[in-house]
């Protein structure tokens, strides 16, 4: 069994940025930048932000993080978003999720321009993705595709199962692995919710991809020998032997699932750090675009 090991691919795209950023100091050329929304004082949100903003820092892009009140109106956060996507010293918009409940996440989604949606969550980027053009691909699901193609993974004419069909996760990885591309090209199958007996799906998977938030819900009964297995869930499990009185957990029973699988994704350690690096791929895309370089 082979681990894949997200934060050593993490690291190595993060060092290329960093190079290419050195470049554009080097010939005296603005830096790119990403401002991050957070909406309130959600304690996970400040977290995830917090860790965005360092990491654009160490890289050298610009950052900004526009902390705003849990009480602005619908109207004046997407005044803010406005301001933003007419600033050229941002070339990326984040809009930390999730909002509070008197804003409609939709139409904040909406109101970003797709040349600087990093999140790659606006229904044209969602489009553009779908019919196969290249545009900001949504950071955890590239992060999939960029781990399976560094351990080259084959995926061509492969069985992918992807159980969860979420917008950020399951729909966008199950339709970029659709693609008649050569990093894709799989035959997709997507799980959720309502699909009785999983098992009979996930056992046919050469690569199983889990993204449902359920605590090992992915067994060892559930999974073909030899398959590639990606767990995407961050779940919190009680621990009281844990400094925090938790730990994280995946969608998969880890310690007796790898041991029938050929890879295998640990949680953490995995998907999760490349969805940080996605995002500072996804800025300097949108620079490299936005001044048409
Ligand atoms: P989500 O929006 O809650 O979606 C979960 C999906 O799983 C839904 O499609 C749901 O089906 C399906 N599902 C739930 N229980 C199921 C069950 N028992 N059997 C089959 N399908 C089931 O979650 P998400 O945002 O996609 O996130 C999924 C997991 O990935 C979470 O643990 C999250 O923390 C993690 N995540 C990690 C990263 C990262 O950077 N590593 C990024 C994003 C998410 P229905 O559609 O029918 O409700």
């Amino acid at each position: 069994m082979i681990l894949i090991d997200g934060k050593k691919v993490a690291e190595e795209i993060r060092k290329d940025i960093k190079i290419q950023i050195s470049k554009l100091i080097e010939d005296n050329k603005p830096l790119p930048g990403l401002v991050t929304i957070i909406v309130g004082d959600n304690s996970a949100s400040q977290v995830y932000v917090g860790m965005k903003s360092k990491t654009c820092i160490e890289l050298g892009m610009n950052s900004k993080v526009e902390q705003l009140s849990g009480d602005i109106s619908e109207k004046e956060l997407l005044e803010i978003i406005d301001k933003y996507n007419k600033d050229e010293n941002y070339h990326g918009i984040l809009v930390q999720l999730p909002l509070p409940k008197h804003i409609n996440e939709e139409k904040v989604i909406e109101k970003i321009i797709p040349e600087k949606d990093v999140d790659g969550f606006h229904p044209i980027n969602v489009g553009n993705l779908v019919i196969g053009k290249d545009t900001l691909f949504p950071c955890t699901p590239y992060g999939i595709l960029v781990l399976l193609e560094k351990y080259n993974i084959k995926t061509k004419g492969k069985h992918v199962v992807v159980v969860g069909r979420s917008n950020i996760v399951g729909k966008p990885i199950a339709n970029l692995l659709l693609q008649k591309k050569e990093n894709a090209n799989a035959i997709v199958t997507v799980c959720h919710s309502a699909t009785s007996d999983i098992s009979q799906y996930t056992l046919q998977a050469d690569i199983l991809i889990a993204a449902m938030g359920k605590p090992k819900f992915i067994t060892e009964d559930m999974v073909k020998d030899k398959a590639v297995v990606v767990d995407v869930g961050t779940n919190r499990v009680d621990d009281q032997t844990a400094k925090k009185g938790y730990r994280i957990v995946g969608d998969v029973d880890f310690e007796n699932v790898s041991k029938k699988v050929s890879y295998i994704t640990p949680v953490p350690g995995g998907v999760g750090p490349m969805t940080i690096s996605m995002l500072m791929f996804n800025t300097l895309k949108a620079y490299n675009k936005i001044n048409k370089l």
